[in-house]
Parts: structure tokens; sequence; C-alpha cells
């Protein structure tokens, strides 16, 4: 028999195994959940092997728990990242990440279509303590380097992003990332790493909110934030301050839903493009916006650096508001709802919930028109999915 290195493993393979002890408590095939919120010592010799580092070992569940450390461990192999840190919520990973990072006096570039909360976040939050941020455009990478100033440490971006589904060019952020000796942050949330590995591009810290793709089912909350062991350490060891961490059940709850990402993205994906292409000859849809549409503004940096484009398509309902909401209201299968990533397929209008607090100028000039509506697929048939947006929509439009 050869005694050589395994071969490497495939991602499916690699989401079912890797990060799990082959041997595990009671001789359990799946990974324990762990629910204690300390880990004893039995004598001064244990107590010596943990402090001097000889021996690692647990000791109290906000630094850590045996069922989040082995998630982590997985997740790192899919991303292929050297360490990964999980946290209660993908904001709690955004947050700890960047306090950690950042001191008073220090700057950070983010561009303008992230995540609501976290463009919140470096806009009104990081200033109070001294940290200045510069908003550009998505896709501009012009404006992107003007704005890096001499205190700057951080540039930070998304892709695809939320609710148009625009790409970043890793190569592009990356570069300009290097030549300012900048450290470089992207939520990939809306890839996984089933479409896209950031981290391989050159990218130092990738974040996802768990919540939607990796846990997969609807059922939690989670956040991770993945890079080189040094990054990720002195994170770690600001969270061990903050305490946003996870808990032992909800670790298990994320292992579980990750052994299945693969296949569940691949679906996703398939669906994404079939819904995409059937609103997109749709006559009461003006637009769709869909990554993996030869019509979508960044679909070639998208064929060049992803798998697969993703389970969230994006669209311009011919109608106002009130029209687009009874489109919602009609459905039987899709779920109104926010987030994504899960099982069930779910269906948003911004105009009403996210961006409800803003007057219809300001939505329309960030681009959240009163038709437009976000749909995340599930894991259902492609033709179901369709055939309710197809009645839905002829409830809505059938008196022309
Ligand atoms: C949902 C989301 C977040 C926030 O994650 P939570 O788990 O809800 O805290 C951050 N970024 C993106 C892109 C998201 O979709």
């Amino acid at each position: 028999m050869s005694t050589g290195s395994p071969p490497k493993r495939g991602f499916s393979t690699q989401a079912v195994h890797a990060g799990e002890d082959r041997k595990k408590f009671g001789d359990s095939l799946t990974t324990p959940i762990v629910q204690t919120s300390t880990f004893v010592f039995h004598d001064a010799k244990d107590v010596h092997d943990y402090t001097s580092k000889a021996k690692f070992r647990f000791e109290y569940s906000r630094y850590g728990t045996p069922t989040q450390r082995t998630t982590e461990k997985k997740l790192a192999e899919l991303d292929g990242a050297q360490d990964c840190l999980l946290f209660a919520s993908g904001m709690s990973a955004v947050t700890t990440a960047l306090l950690a990072l950042l001191s008073k006096g220090q700057h950070l570039v983010i561009t303008d279509d992230v995540y609501k909360k976290t463009l919140q976040f470096c806009q009104n939050d990081l200033p109070r303590f001294g940290i200045e941020c510069a908003i550009t455009p998505m896709g501009d990478y012009k404006a992107l380097e003007k704005a890096i100033q001499p205190n700057t440490r951080i540039l930070f971006s998304e892709s695809p992003t939320n609710p148009y589904l625009n790409i970043l060019d890793m190569k592009k952020f990356v570069a300009i990332g290097k030549k300012h000796r900048l450290t470089t942050i992207v939520d990939a949330t809306f890839a996984t790493p089933v479409n896209q590995q950031p981290l391989a591009f050159g990218v130092d810290i990738v974040i996802h909110s768990a919540t939607k793709y990796l846990g997969g089912h609807n059922d939690l909350l989670a956040g991770a934030a993945l890079g080189k062991e040094r990054f990720v350490n002195e994170v770690r060891d600001f969270q061990k301050t903050t305490g946003g961490v996870i808990d032992p059940h909800c670790c298990y709850l994320l292992l579980r839903g990750l052994k299945t990402l693969s296949i569940r993205v691949a679906r996703q994906n398939a669906t994404a493009l079939t819904v995409a292409k059937f609103l997109e000859k749709h006559p009461r849809i003006k637009k769709v916006y869909y990554p993996g549409l030869k019509s979508h503004r960044d679909h070639q940096i998208a064929k060049a650096q992803m798998r697969g484009f993703g389970g969230v398509v994006t669209f311009d309902v011919d109608g106002d508001s009130a029209t687009t909401q009874k489109v919602l209201e009609n459905l039987k299968l899709c779920y109104v709802g926010p987030s994504l990533g899960g099982v069930e397929t779910l269906i948003t209008h911004p105009a009403s919930i996210s961006y409800y607090d803003m007057t219809r100028d300001e939505r329309y000039a960030i681009g959240i028109t009163d038709g437009l509506v976000r749909l995340a697929v599930g894991v259902e048939d492609a033709e179901d999915i369709i055939a309710d947006l197809e009645q839905a929509l002829a409830a809505v439009f059938k008196k022309g």
C-alpha cells in the first residue's frame, strides 16, 4: 500500500469530513454538542500544560469550545484559509474584526453597496471611536485608490453585493491593497466558498454571515472571519474580550448545514439561473439582475472569478410600490421575508422593508426603485418557484 500523502479530496468530500476527528466521544459518528460553560483541570500539571501552551485544550466557553473548533476547522478547509473564527452573527464578525484591527486616528475605505448595517457601522459608529471611513462607488477602482490616506489601514468590500449583485474585481482590489500595504477584507456571504474563494486571490480576510448559505436552513444566526492565522488570532483575542461568541448548539447546526453546502449551493445556482432567464422574458418584468446573465454589468468579472453565480435574483417589476407588494402577497410557495441562503425560498421588497425609513428620492438615489424585488431561491424545484411567480404576476396584471 502507498504510504504517500492522501490524494487531495474534492470540495463535497471535505464539506462532509474536514475538521472532524475520525474518533469521537463515545464512538459517535457525528461531532457532539459539548454543552458546557467551563472545562475542568484535573491537577496542577494540567493547568501548567495549558498556561505554558504545551498542550492545546479548552478553558472557558467564551474562549472557544470543541464543537466550535471542529466547525471552524471545517469552514477554514472549505474556504482555503489557515484559520477561521466563528461569531454569534455576521454583524458580530464584521464589527469585531474592524474594531480589532483599527485604532483611533486610523481610516478605512469601503465600497458603497455593502450590507446596510456594515455601512452604518462604518459611517456612524466607528467615528465615535476616532476611526474615519471613506465610501467609494463599487466598481470604481480609481476612486478607491484615490480615497487612500496615509492613515488608511483597511480596504473593505463585498461580493456579490445586495441587492444588485455587483461583483468586486478581486485582482484589482487586491493589487491596490498590496501596493499600499493595506489589509483587504471581503464580505463573501452571497457567494459562499462553493462559488468563490477570495483568499485564493490574495484577499487577507473573508467574512461570512453564516446565517445565510453556510447554515443553510434559516434556523440559526452565525458569522465567520477567515484568513491567515495572525489576522484570525488578532480578532480572536479581541473576541475573548467583546464576547460575541457562538454557542455549542448553534455550532452543531452550522456544522450539520456545512456538510450539504456544495449540493445545496449547486442546486441554488442552477435554480437561480433558470428563474432569472424566466423573469428576463416576462413582459411585466422591466429588468433582471443576475451575474450569470449576459445582461448583468459584471457578467465578465463574475465568469472569470466565480464557479457559480449564487442563489439570489433581483428584478424590477413594471409597477409602483403597491402593485409590487400585491405581487408578493399573491405568492403561495415563496415566503415574504428578509434573509437568504436557506432551503426555503424567500422574497423581499427592499423599498418597503430594508429602506422603509427613506423618502422615495433618497431610495432612488441609491437605486432602490419601487418595483425592485430580491428573490433568494431555496432548494425547491425550479419549476415550482417559477409557477408560483407566474401565477402571482398573472393575478396582479390580469387586467393588463
Ligand atoms: C446578512 C448579512 C450580514 C449580517 O449577518 P447577520 O448574520 O445577519 O448578522 C452581513 N453581510 C451580508 C452580505 C449579509 O447578507
